[in-house]
């Protein structure tokens, strides 16, 4: 009778262990990233108009690109402040998220909650150096930690103009990916493997002198120091990247390999789509 009851208390244990596996195993699980709905087909039309990055890749890559889009716009809030937030507005500031890191499939951004839309130029109350680039957008600290702050007109015509080499959202991400590293330096240590420094380092003095000898076609808010050097000739890289390859070429083959891209022209204005490429 005895053995019979102990038989039974193993069955029971077993029985509730099995079905209580499942969720066990789920909670160690990773997360696997929710993406909530498709892209509206007004951002697709969108991308299809402003974004030259998203113009070039092919099919897949580009339903990659929107479901990225669409995780990132249910993750990160965005307010405008003393202006509306249009749908182009939304569409923007995820392409201008996603376009530095999608050569990383698993990135996030950790660092950032929310977006302040402001109309143009703000207070410079904000200001770091006192040129114009740093108050068109920026990256918070402080009680701004997480935050990150564009002008709406900015933020636009960075896309708008397609043979300009700037590009502000690029140009604020970009810095948030510097800054995931825990310093704003110019140097990306999540992404920028060790053997790297040294020559990214090198490119970079060696850039900056050239913009101070006035021998570079490079913004020369670049020349600034290693971070501004950074995020100005990442805007360069996604906005012009046949034009990067022909005038500084070893700069261009750098940012490829820190940026994971395909070595390949540019989504300039002039290349024509190729249907099965992409990066
Ligand atoms: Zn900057």
């Amino acid at each position: 009778m005895e053995t019979a009851l102990i038989i039974l208390l193993i069955v029971a244990v077993l029985v509730i262990a099995y079905l209580a596996l499942p969720s066990i195993i789920s909670k160690f699980k990773k997360e696997a990233p929710a993406i909530t709905a498709p892209l509206p087909s007004n951002f697709r039309l969108l991308l299809n108009e402003q974004v030259s990055f998203y113009k070039q890749l092919n099919p897949s890559k580009k339903t990659e690109f929107e479901n990225r889009m669409q995780l990132f716009l249910s993750r990160v809030k965005i307010t405008g402040v003393r202006t509306t937030v249009e749908d182009i507005d939304r569409v923007l500031i995820a392409a201008g998220a996603i376009i530095p890191i999608f050569g990383f499939p698993d990135w996030e951004y950790i660092n950032l909650h929310e977006v302040l839309l402001y109309p143009d130029a703000f207070s410079d109350g904000f200001d770091q150096k006192g040129k114009d680039r740093d108050i068109l957008g920026m990256v918070g600290s402080g009680a701004y930690q997480d935050i990150m702050i564009l002008s709406q007109q900015q933020l636009r015509a960075g896309f708008e103009n397609a043979t300009s080499k700037n590009n502000t959202a690029i140009h604020e991400f970009v810095h948030l990916i510097d800054k995931t590293d825990g310093a704003v330096d110019g140097i990306p240590e999540t992404i920028l493997s060790d053997l790297l420094v040294t020559p990214w380092l090198d490119k970079i003095h060696e850039s900056i002198k050239q913009i101070m000898e006035n021998r570079s076609d490079i913004n020369p808010y670049g020349a600034t120091n290693a971070t501004e050097f950074f995020a100005v000739v990442s805007e360069y890289f996604f906005k012009r990247p046949d034009l990067l390859e022909s005038k500084h070429h070893q700069l261009y083959e750098l940012l490829v390999t820190i940026f994971k891209q395909q070595p390949k022209k540019a989504p300039g204005v002039e290349t024509p789509i190729d249907p099965v490429g992409g990066d």
